[in-house]
């Protein structure tokens, strides 16, 4: 049986970059064969239909299908996973507020159309931002899904923080693991290097020979560089991230589905832990087991790495209260 996958936006820049790898076989294995499902709204539908062209054009064994539609219904249909691309971008002077709503107004439908829609085990990942709050309200919205089974991705700021350990400690990106994104996927966000290690080692410690100050280092070069990776990428290469974040969407969806020995990071709905309010869609170390993310417990949080969890976790309860207002929640 084929794996149906529906992805949304997938007439833009993302979604072109993660279509031929899903097709190729990156995301589910070499032996999985996967149907696609292009959704989009009405003026993305051609930019979809020129990606279908190439998909068929690709001849990817493992492809069985490819189908094009504007309509969430049928977009979602029998949909064992789903990766939702496709968001409304801030505009110029656009208040926060003003984002929420218009996200609101996509990814609330998308939800219900999944609840009526999809297969039962669907799996729903959030790439669209505000990530965590669209998932917030795609969940909420579709009725008789369990919460766990959306998560937003916050992947790539993991990837981004391995890969700048990786640089300074002079090592391999595999070398370093057990780095953590908490909270929102935004400036906000805490990329928490407190449990890494690099070839087993605390990455403190390996940190604490190369720089002289390891906390100076922490706050005022890496934090800055994971959260503000975006715009730097925007301002050298004319526009925003496209490839990684095509990537990270992979590694996540793949490591939910076919489960993950390492913890990662991905932002999933909280049952209180760390003190993170209940319903929230926040980031946490976690592991996939039989197809559900675990969040890691147990783990020392000093009052350093409180504060900065706290900080980025206010912003989501401030997204999750604009949501309420307008009353979608
Ligand atoms: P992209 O494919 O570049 O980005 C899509 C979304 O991914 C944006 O919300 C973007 O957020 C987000 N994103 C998350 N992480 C990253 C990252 N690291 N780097 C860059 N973006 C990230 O946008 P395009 O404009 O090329 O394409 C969007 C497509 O979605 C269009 O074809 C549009 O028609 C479609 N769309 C479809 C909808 C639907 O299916 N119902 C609804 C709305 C749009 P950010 O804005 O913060 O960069």
């Amino acid at each position: 049986m084929a794996t149906t996958i529906t992805v949304t936006g997938a007439g833009g820049q993302i979604g072109y970059a993660l279509l031929f790898r899903i097709a190729a076989g990156d995301m589910l294995g070499p032996d999985e064969k996967v149907r696609l499902r292009l959704l989009e709204i009405p003026q993305g539908v051609k930019a979809a239909e020129g990606a279908a062209l190439e998909l068929e054009d690709g001849a990817f064994e493992l492809l069985e299908s490819v189908d094009v539609t504007d309509d969430a219904e049928v977009g979602f249909d029998g949909c064992n996973l789903a990766l939702l691309v496709g968001a409304r971008p801030r505009g110029p002077g656009m208040e926060r507020g003003d984002l929420l709503a218009a996200n609101a107004g996509i990814f609330g439908p998308q939800g219900a159309a999944i609840a009526a829609r999809a297969a039962s085990d669907v799996r729903v990942t959030v790439v669209g931002n505000p990530a965590n709050t669209n998932a917030l309200i795609a969940s909420a919205s579709a009725d008789g899904v369990p919460a766990d089974r959306f998560s937003a991705l916050t992947r790539l700021d993991e990837n981004r923080a391995r890969a700048q350990l990786a640089a300074t400690l002079e090592t391999p990106v595999a070398a370093v693991r057990r780095v953590t994104i908490w909270g929102n996927h935004s400036a906000t966000q805490f990329p928490d290097v407190s449990h890494a290690t690099v070839y087993g080692r605390p990455v403190l410690d390996a940190l604490a020979e190369r720089v002289e100050d390891v906390q100076d280092w922490l706050e005022g070069t890496f934090i800055p560089r994971v959260a503000k990776r975006g715009a730097e990428i925007i301002e050298v290469r004319g526009s925003s991230s496209v490839a990684s974040a095509a990537n990270a969407a992979i590694e996540h969806t793949r490591d939910w589905v076919r489960g993950s020995t390492e913890w990662t990071s991905a932002a999933v709905v909280s049952h209180g832990e760390y003190g993170v309010p209940q319903g929230l869609m926040s980031s946490f170390p976690v592991r996939a087991v039989d197809g559900r993310w675990e969040i890691v417990e147990g783990l020392a949080v000093d009052d350093w790495a409180r504060a900065r969890i706290e900080a980025s976790v206010a912003e989501l309860i401030e997204e999750r209260d604009a949501v309420r207002e307008l009353g979608v929640l």
